[in-house]
């Protein structure tokens, strides 16, 4: 086997009717930024006696094409695949072919190794962005491969009876709607969007009143917006904030009077700002979870102690901040026996 062969094994072109003859490195400036490449220059070519289209032994090569095809990289330079495609053609009917290879589809450039390579990265859950570096490409290319064949459902033949809605960071950091079954977690659907008017659109273009009618809840985070057209898709269903966005809201008003508190200590050195500055989470954990026996060191303060001493450290800056530490964390364990009840 020759050396080049072995590379076509490393870079996995399994197609016997490709000849590598050369491999070079290329060098290209684009707007100040320098690129290395490695180019491999190979060869499809095969005999083709009968014509596909017409069927008689009129065929004759005719030449070749230039493609340039991406491939995998190797974690190094990004190796390109120029390939000399043979072209026939046909005497009696005039047509011409090109011939065909695998590692290819028609008219792509990117191969299908290169492909396959973006969704072993993608199942690990990576982002477009990162995707994108690893392989060479650019981030929409990417985007291109993952979403090429995706479909949205136009509609669920069942709406189900519990629903629960959300909205995330999607392209370009707008916000999209996310609609999923409450119980499964499976997905009902995804605007690009999260307009009132769309989402309205959205549910009464595809499902009628009587369905609506059957859903008995919504899960929702505290976002007004929802709870006005909620009640007007879904008469019968009842608003269901979410727990989660509850003890973050708790969690963010303690934060707003703790960073207040923090601004009114004149001493930035004092053993109190320091506990309540650095150990921050500390003040959000569970009362009951708060370990108050044994100690550790805390890196802010250069001193060994117990997390509940840290927490009291803190709370001993204002007696209003440890007041309302207490109503949260009563307020957090309240709820969470609520739904532990609920669930059981
Ligand atoms: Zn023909």
């Amino acid at each position: 086997m020759s050396q080049l062969d072995s590379i076509a094994r490393l870079l996995e072109i399994k197609d016997s009717n490709i000849n590598f003859f050369k491999v070079e490195d290329l060098r290209t400036v684009r707007s100040g930024v320098v690129y290395h490449f490695k180019v491999i220059h190979a060869r499809l070519s095969y005999q083709l006696f009968r014509c596909p289209h017409c069927g008689f032994p009129s065929l004759i090569k005719n030449g070749t094409t230039l493609t340039k095809l991406r491939l995998t990289t190797l974690n190094g330079p990004m190796i390109l695949l120029y390939l000399r495609k043979q072209r026939y053609f046909c005497k009696s009917c005039q047509t011409t072919y090109g011939a065909k290879t695998p590692i290819v589809e028609k008219n792509h450039s990117l191969t299908r190794g290169l492909k396959s390579a973006v969704f072993k990265l993608a199942k690990q859950s990576l982002p477009v962005t990162t995707i994108a570096k690893i392989v060479g490409i650019s981030a929409s290319s990417v985007e291109r491969i993952l979403y090429h064949d995706f479909q949205r459902p136009q509609r669920l033949a069942k709406l189900p009876e519990h629903l629960c809605f959300d909205e995330f960071k999607s392209v370009a950091k707008l916000y999209s709607f996310i609609a999923l079954n409450a119980k499964s977690h499976n997905l009902i659907s995804i605007l690009d969007d999260r307009l009132s008017k769309n989402i309205c659109a959205y549910f009464e273009n595809r499902y009628s009143l009587n369905e609506r009618l059957k859903v008995k809840s919504v899960v929702i985070d505290l976002n007004a917006n929802y709870q006005i057209f909620i009640k007007r898709l879904f008469p019968n269903a009842q608003i269901v904030i979410d727990r989660f966005h509850i003890i973050q809201l708790v969690n963010r008003a303690f934060d707003q009077l703790r960073v207040t508190t923090l601004k009114q200590l004149n001493d930035k050195h004092s053993r109190i700002y320091k506990a309540l500055k650095i150990n921050w989470r500390l003040f959000h954990k569970d009362a009951e979870k708060v370990d108050d026996s044994k100690t550790q060191y805390f890196r802010g303060l250069n001193e060994y102690m117990t997390q509940q001493n840290l927490i009291d450290l803190g709370l001993s800056a204002s007696p209003k901040l440890k007041y309302a530490y207490e109503v949260a964390t009563k307020f957090k364990k309240q709820l969470k026996s609520m739904m532990k009840k609920s669930s059981a």
